[in-house]
């Protein structure tokens, strides 16, 4: 059976945070592919300077490029509108009707799992998994992983890598203040960012 892991997120942009993180899990789990899911409207946050769902799209392309086993989907962005997890779920249980899903997350979007639309269903969906994203996260992520699993009768992944301590709102700020990103994104996402003038 195909082991499919869906990672989602707004990928504003896309970091070297995002790529270790699926890398990992899909070394750990075992994944045959791991899909980058940019988000249409994210449900959990606005920004002012969030980028269009294609260059988003675009950068995590170019991001994956020459990764054994990563790969895009644009999924949420053909369907538009708010992107709820749940119907990415479904829409990939029916485009891959023999394979077990993994869901990844970090651990501030683990930690508020059931607060997202139709969680009951998200749970029985995917497996659901999780890597802490400081060093006092873990802890947490096992017990909730404890709970959601007791309540919801869900079955969960909570793997502690070594963590990369980025996130798109660094990379932003520092293209605010005209420093550099080389140590935070890929090189071909970083040239894609100046051609297009993004995030300054
Ligand atoms: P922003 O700062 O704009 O919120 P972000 O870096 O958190 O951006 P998102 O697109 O919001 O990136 O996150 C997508 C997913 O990746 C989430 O599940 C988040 O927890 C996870 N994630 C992001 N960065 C890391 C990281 N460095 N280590 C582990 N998980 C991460
Ligand atoms: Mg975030």
């Amino acid at each position: 059976m195909q082991k499919i892991g869906i990672y989602g997120g707004t990928f504003n942009p896309v970091h070297l945070g995002h790529i270790s993180l699926a890398k990992r899990f899909r070394k750990a789990l075992g994944l045959d592919t791991v899909f980058l899911v940019p988000t249409a409207t994210p449900p959990h946050k606005v920004h002012k300077d969030l980028a269009g769902g294609d260059e988003r799209y675009e950068m995590c392309k170019l991001a994956v490029e020459g990764e054994e086993g990563l790969d895009v989907s644009d999924v949420e962005l053909i369907r538009g509108g708010k992107s709820y997890t749940v119907d990415t779920l479904l829409e990939f249980h029916r485009r891959y009707p023999d394979s077990a899903l993994y869901l990844i997350t970090g651990a501030d979007m683990f930690l508020t799992l059931e607060q997202w639309y139709r969680f009951g269903d998200i749970a029985h969906l995917a497996v659901l998994c999780a890597a802490p994203r400081d060093e006092d996260s873990a802890e947490d992520l096992y017990r909730y992983a404890d709970r959601l699993r007791a309540v919801y009768g869900a079955q969960t992944a909570v793997v502690n890598f070594p963590l990369l301590p980025i996130s798109s709102t660094l990379v932003r700020d520092r293209l605010r203040a005209g420093e550099p990103v080389d140590d935070l994104v890929p090189q071909a996402v970083k040239q894609y960012i100046c051609e297009r003038k993004l995030y300054q």
